[in-house]
């Protein structure tokens, strides 16, 4: 059986720790490979290496730097069904949605090929007489990222390449749950003619990433997963004065409002509450039908579940994939358990879904709950499985407050015809992303990705302009060349007479 190594200074590196985790294939249930999972020698070694490496790298000029970015690029389009393939068979999503995320992903390296136009800083000429002063953006060091297991190619994707495209090195920790895509990613990388050092892959576990926290020679972390994990990584890494942006979790309202064109409605929330079985840090959990509209968004999505094929994600029919291990699955199901004890209205279950020929997969249907409240478990904690639950909301106040008063703050999104409404939802909610009949609104690679409230710890988001500004730090040089003038002095702060 295959083991996964780490990815260190440009080749496959063991390491020294003797412990390893399985990889399954999700679709099938079967142990596909094993992965290394490292320690802190391991971690402290690819730092050496990343920290010799940023010397250079750091030195390389922005253009030539984008050059290896714009040979990566290609080679992920040439690699593009081998790189799916891979996210398909270890996180179980189906094809076509895998290759969307990975789409995404490049999407970010095409953004980060133009890193010459955006570090050229700022400049005034005479800020005081014969005084001139410039902003620049300089790297940090050695960055590191620590990944979710729900989006293997996408999520390490914002990171790496903005940060490596800033002068930075990079050291990746992945999920441990499917790893492979960011070793095939750093092979790529190399292959492009990334310098040995710049980008390496530590696999492992809470060990790797307490040490990636300890070590004094990482000057930024950027963290993707689950709130309590985002929290700790934020805190630890403040305590230990680095950079930190950590990316925690959702529970993403979608607000139909009685005006909206209900078929959208009903075939954007389909997608977001079931694709990837709603393991999306995007997707829609809570759907809050305002007015009278509950009755025949209920009819409706019940209708449109009747017809979710669910299947192995290499089946081209499959709309839906399974869940990424069986301890997730066990625990998805046990929100469901808990909405039926809470007492909401349990209108399709999908718990007992099996499939012939792939008993062992980690399968289940969509679920839909109606009728939830604001006080139960299955309302305020993000389940992150194929769960949908209609909130119903006398008027458009009573939606905004749910979406306002709710713990988290990462996406939402508003279904109406009236653009009144519309704008002054985009106003009001304490959201970081927003929609408006958008079922999914994540930015595009050029604008910033990022939640508020519980969804995000720190104060920036990812790519886009903001990843330019976490992997760079801000130098101003203000500058004035004798001229024979002679100056006394001055005590006092110098400002314009
Ligand atoms: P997770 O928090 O369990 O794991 C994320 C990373 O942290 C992994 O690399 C894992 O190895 C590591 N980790 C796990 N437990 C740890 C511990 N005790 N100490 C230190 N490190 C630990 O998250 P997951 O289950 O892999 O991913 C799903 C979560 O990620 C969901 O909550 C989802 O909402 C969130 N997510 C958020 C976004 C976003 O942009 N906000 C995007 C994708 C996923």
């Amino acid at each position: 059986m295959k083991t996964i190594e780490h990815f260190v200074n440009g080749e496959q590196y063991p390491g020294s720790s003797k412990r390893l985790s399985q990889v399954f294939n999700p679709a099938t249930g079967e142990v596909e490979a094993k992965v290394t999972i490292g320690n802190a020698k391991d971690l402290n070694y690819a730092v050496e290496k990343a920290q010799e490496a940023f010397l250079s790298w750091s030195n390389t000029p922005p253009l030539q730097r984008a050059r290896v970015l714009f040979k990566f690029k290609e080679l992920i389009e040439k690699n593009s069904d081998e790189l799916t393939k891979i996210i398909v068979s270890e996180h179980g999503k189906v094809y076509e949605d895998a290759k969307g995320s990975l789409t995404r992903g490049l999407e970010v390296v095409e953004y980060a090929c133009g890193i010459p136009q955006m570090l050229k800083g700022e400049f005034t000429e005479n800020v005081g007489k014969n005084v001139d002063s410039w902003s620049l953006r300089q790297p940090l060091g050695v960055c590191a990222g620590i990944t979710p297991f729900n989006f293997p190619a996408m999520v390490p994707m914002w990171m790496f390449p903005m940060a490596i495209a800033c002068g930075n090195t990079f050291i990746l920790k992945p999920s441990e749950k499917d790893p492979s895509c960011s070793i095939k990613l750093a092979e790529l990388f190399k292959d492009a003619g990334l310098p040995k050092g710049v980008f390496n892959v530590v696999n492992g576990d809470k060990e790797i990433v307490d040490a990636i926290i300890n070590n004094k020679n990482i000057s930024a972390v950027s963290f993707v997963g689950s709130t309590p994990i985002a929290k700790y990584i934020y805190e630890n890494c403040a305590k230990n004065e680095k950079r930190v942006q950590a990316l925690g979790g959702a529970k993403n309202h979608c607000v139909v409002m009685p005006d909206c064109d209900l078929e959208q409605a009903v075939n954007g929330l389909m997608g977001a509450a079931y694709g990837s079985a709603g393991e999306r840090c995007m997707a829609q959990s809570v759907a809050v039908a305002v007015g009278n509209i509950g009755d025949q968004l209920v009819k409706g999505l019940k209708s449109q579940l009747a017809k979710l094929k669910v299947g192995p994600g290499m089946d081209k029919a499959s709309e839906m994939g399974p869940l990424v291990t069986k301890d997730h699955l066990e625990k998805v199901k046990e929100y469901v358990d808990i909405g039926v004890k809470e007492g909401a209205d349990l209108v399709v279950d999908g718990r007992e879904l099996k499939l012939q020929g792939y008993e062992k997969g980690f399968y289940m249907g969509g679920c839909l709950f109606d009728n939830v409240k604001k006080n139960m478990r299955i309302y305020k904690e993000e389940i992150f499985g194929p769960v949908l639950s209609v909130i119903r909301a006398k008027n458009f106040e009573e939606a905004l407050g749910l979406v306002n008063d709710h713990e988290f703050g990462n996406g939402v999104s508003i279904f109406t015809r009236d653009g009144d409404v519309g704008r002054s939802f985009s106003s009001k909610a304490k959201i970081g992303m927003v929609g408006i009949n958008i079922p999914i609104p994540v930015p595009m690679a050029f604008h910033s990705f990022g939640g508020w409230k519980r969804s995000l710890f720190g104060d920036q988001h990812m790519h886009g302009p903001e990843g330019v500004r976490f992997y760079t730090k801000l130098k101003t040089v203000t500058s004035r060349w004798p001229d024979g003038l002679k100056s006394d002095p001055e005590f006092v702060m110098p400002t314009m007479k």
